[in-house]
């Protein structure tokens, strides 16, 4: 059985993730109406992996009895002023993700529920990819500076990116 606490704790945790796919949704069109294709397609595939996050702990929840209770999104920003600025606030995103799943970490653990932190290693797994990810974009954006050419080098790699279902619903 999931306590009631760390129920609680994982619906807020659901909605963080929804809060997530909607922010790079957000981010996705905007990018699209600046005419940055690849990185409209990078978020948007991004938006469909936080639905996954979701999804996987409203199957967890389910799994083990818990009751998921979907709560509304917050309101998320809808414009960015470049591409640096954009990737930036995605990896600060990520950073706070990451402390809340170290949060559900500390709780599983001082519940004893060892059930809940084998299916938690799978995001603190997946989180040192999408910090990696967003840092190393972050990263080739400020050596772009305003070189315009090289930044849409980077728009261009970034359209390529592929959408693959999550581990644990594959
Ligand atoms: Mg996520």
């Amino acid at each position: 059985m999931i306590s009631k606490d760390l129920q609680n704790a994982l619906n807020d945790q659901i909605n963080a993730e929804l809060w997530s796919a909607y922010l790079y949704l957000s981010m996705s069109l905007d990018a699209e109406s600046k005419t940055l294709n690849g990185i409209a397609r990078w978020f948007f595939v991004q938006w469909m992996e936080e639905q996954d996050h979701a999804r996987i702990f409203q199957k967890y929840m389910s799994e083990r009895g818990a009751k998921v209770e979907l709560k509304p999104i917050a309101t998320v920003p809808k414009e960015w002023k470049n591409p640096l600025e954009m990737f930036k606030d995605a990896l600060d995103h990520e950073v706070e993700v990451t402390a809340m799943i170290y949060d559900l970490v500390k709780m599983a653990a001082s519940e004893g529920d060892f059930t809940t932190l084998s299916r938690l290693q799978w995001f603190i797994d997946e989180q040192v990819e999408e910090e990696k990810s967003a840092a190393d974009i972050v990263t080739e954006l400020e050596r772009a500076g305003k070189d315009y050419s090289t930044i849409r080098d980077i728009d261009a790699t970034l359209g390529q990116r592929e959408y693959k279902k999550a581990g644990p619903l594959a």
